[in-house]
């Protein structure tokens, strides 16, 4: 589920920070709240499956990056379980749902990583650290040179450039705050996944 704390911390080490795409994208590292699934509009967390809604053409945009032949990694914080929120069983009900209606469509989900961690338990794997990207990149088995992260909020971006691989905001979710308090030029910014991955595939 998390990486151990001395491998990242060697693979960190070895991440040249910010690198230019040439390479075409085979590896595709989703942020989950707010790029697939909408936000839960009570502001809490996502615990329950009934609580999953697809946004807009996520899933066709996972299905397209499937067909093109693209892996794809879900990373996602979900300190509602070291809160004591939610167990870790309810948010595995969740994913298994996004999983399965991901298949159903024709899209193939390889993994998905969540940080079960509170914000003080220091671990390297909440984004902003690099820890889950890290760790789907090394599962995926695809160069971080293949790889981008697509998410929503600001720390989505900063732990894809603290892994070392490039980052695309998206609109959806806190993606318009994000985008307007961002400091950090040179990101690509798309409306929603959808939009993000048709460009992506177009590049190749
Ligand atoms: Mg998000
Ligand atoms: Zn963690």
């Amino acid at each position: 589920m998390c990486g151990t704390s001395s491998p990242l911390t060697t693979h960190i080490a070895e991440r040249i920070v910010n690198p230019e795409v040439t390479e075409p994208v085979q590896h595709i590292v989703l942020d989950r709240d707010g790029v697939l699934n909408r936000e839960n509009p009570s502001g809490g967390w996502v615990t329950q499956p009934d609580q999953w809604v697809w946004e807009e053409g996520a899933r066709s945009a996972l299905v397209l990056a499937s067909s093109a032949g693209i892996k794809l990694s879900i990373v996602s914080n979900q300190s509602c379980i070291g809160r004591g929120v939610a167990t870790i069983a309810a948010i595995d009900a969740v994913n298994q749902r996004m999983v399965r209606e991901a298949e159903e469509a024709g899209a193939s989900i390889e993994r998905v990583l969540i940080c079960p961690h509170a914000p003080d338990d220091a671990c390297e794997c909440r984004k902003p650290a690099p820890g889950l990207i890290l760790e789907a990149v090394r599962e995926s088995g695809v160069s971080v040179a293949h790889t981008v992260m697509v998410g929503d909020a600001e720390r989505d971006i900063e732990a894809a450039h603290r892994a070392g691989i490039t980052a695309i905001l998206v609109r959806t979710g806190k993606g318009r705050d994000t985008e307007a308090s961002l400091a950090i030029a040179g990101i690509d910014v798309f409306d929603d996944l959808k939009a993000a991955v048709q460009a992506l595939v177009a590049k190749e």
